[in-house]
């Protein structure tokens, strides 16, 4: 690559955030632009459902770069622009002003949007959803104003946004069709540490019920309708029914996606100058052996060092663990590896359910660990990653002894 090559990054989260420093960081010395559609410079996600939530955090400490260091490193930072196409024959992208943008290397970092939920009433004013700083903002400001508030969907960020709403002193019902919370990601041992969680903390918890409707006033949602005709009263709804990846793009390009958008493992698409990066890549995993999309921000903090190096033709691999965290209340956890959703998968638990401080262990048929949680256990994330890579059988009741080495 010369001083000439121009790199163009699409997206402003943490992927393209970080993809713009990892090129840096690899001595790129040519023309890099960054494309978002948001009116902010990238940031991280995970604290608008945790920390500023809470009031504790304001979105220039979650900023991953601030706007100084993109002038020092001389990356132009197009903001509230969204890409609206890419010509690969060309190698430009169009911009909303009919404008388009010649590239030599392509980074695709579009994430997610929020998942809708084709339901009667779920346009309707007084229904959130959580993706960005400013429905972080109205979610805040909200806390402050209502004194009902219906979730529907006990995942990661339902669950989160519950825990803060409730620190705010808001009465929360949350709705989960399926009958434990998170049941995909933790199954139901473990989901029903969370459901303990949040009724501890009066939360209305209702698991195995389905919203069919979100009742509404002169256009402003008042509650909830479930298929049993149960009406649930609301201030403002949550709908937190999970995200979708922003692949468009790269479909309408004709690059291939299933899941997300097709990479290998050095996050190359199809097309040698276009990687994927973050939410949206759908990688075929070395160590897992296994096409797997990650929707953490690990993954966008850690992919970009890779993707920068396969933009620059050097060969790279991105072969770590998936791992992600979650802070609900007093409970802190980190979970490490991947199980499979078609995956059997026995549980075993070191430490004391009760309490919540314990690490649990994801065993495959033959005792090896696919992956761990901890809760309220800390710095063991590096054994956990161990096992995991080291394939090898572990003994079920060793592990689970606490008097015994992890
Ligand atoms: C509320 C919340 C809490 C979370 N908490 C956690 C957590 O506790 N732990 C954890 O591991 N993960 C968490 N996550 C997930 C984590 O934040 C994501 O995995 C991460 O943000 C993915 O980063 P990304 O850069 O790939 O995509 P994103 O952060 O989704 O960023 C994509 C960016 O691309 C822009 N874009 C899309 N299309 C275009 C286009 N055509 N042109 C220009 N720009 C475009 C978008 O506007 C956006 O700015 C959370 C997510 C949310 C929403």
């Amino acid at each position: 690559m010369t001083t000439d090559s121009r790199f163009v990054i699409v997206g402003g989260g943490l992927a393209a955030g970080k993809l713009a420093e990892a090129l840096r960081d690899n001595d790129f010395d040519g023309a890099i632009t960054l494309i978002t559609e948001e009116e902010h410079l990238p940031y991280e996600r995970p604290p608008l459902s945790k920390e500023h939530l809470l009031g504790k955090k304001e979105l220039s400490e979650f900023t991953v770069h601030p706007g100084q260091w993109y002038r020092d490193h001389r990356v132009d930072i197009r903001l509230a622009t969204a890409v609206t196409s890419i010509d690969r024959a060309a190698k430009t992208v169009a911009l909303p002003d009919g404008s388009t943008l010649r590239y030599d290397r392509l980074a695709l970092a579009t994430g997610s949007r929020a998942r809708r939920l084709p339901i009667p009433g779920a346009d309707a004013e007084g229904v959130h959803q959580l993706r960005t700083i400013e429905e972080s903002d109205t979610l805040v400001r909200l806390f402050g104003s209502i004194r009902r508030l219906a979730v529907i969907g006990a995942g990661w960020i339902g669950l989160e946004v519950t825990a803060a709403a409730r620190a705010a002193g808001v009465e929360v019902t949350v709705l989960e069709s399926e009958s434990t919370p998170l049941l995909a990601a933790l199954g139901r041992e473990m989901g029903e540490v969370f459901a303990d969680l949040h009724r501890q903390h009066e939360v209305d918890l209702r698991c195995g019920v389905k919203v069919t409707e979100i009742i509404t006033a002169d256009g402003r949602a008042t509650g909830v309708r479930l298929d049993d005709g149960a009406v649930v009263e609301a201030d403002a709804v949550l709908l937190a029914v999970g995200a979708r990846p922003n692949i468009e793009l790269a479909a309408d390009a004709g690059l291939a996606v299933d899941a997300g958008v097709l990479v290998d493992e050095s996050l190359a698409t199809g097309d040698p100058d276009i990687v994927a990066v973050g939410d949206i890549a759908d990688q075929q995993h070395p160590v897992l052996g296994r096409r797997i999309r990650v929707e953490h921000w690990a993954t966008a903090l850690n992919q970009p060092a890779v993707a920068a190096q396969t933009m620059l033709g050097k060969p790279a691999v991105y072969d770590r663990i998936p791992y992600f965290f979650t802070d609900q209340y007093d409970l802190g956890m980190e979970y490490t590896g991947y199980v499979a959703p078609d995956q059997r998968a026995t549980v075993v638990v070191r430490g004391d359910l009760d309490s919540r401080e314990f690490v649990a262990f994801w065993l495959d048929s033959g005792n090896r660990v696919l992956a761990g949680m901890n809760v309220n256990v800390w710095d063991v994330t590096d054994r956990i990653k161990q096992l995991i890579q080291s394939g090898e059988p572990v003994d079920p009741q060793h592990l689970a002894d606490t008097a015994a080495e992890l």
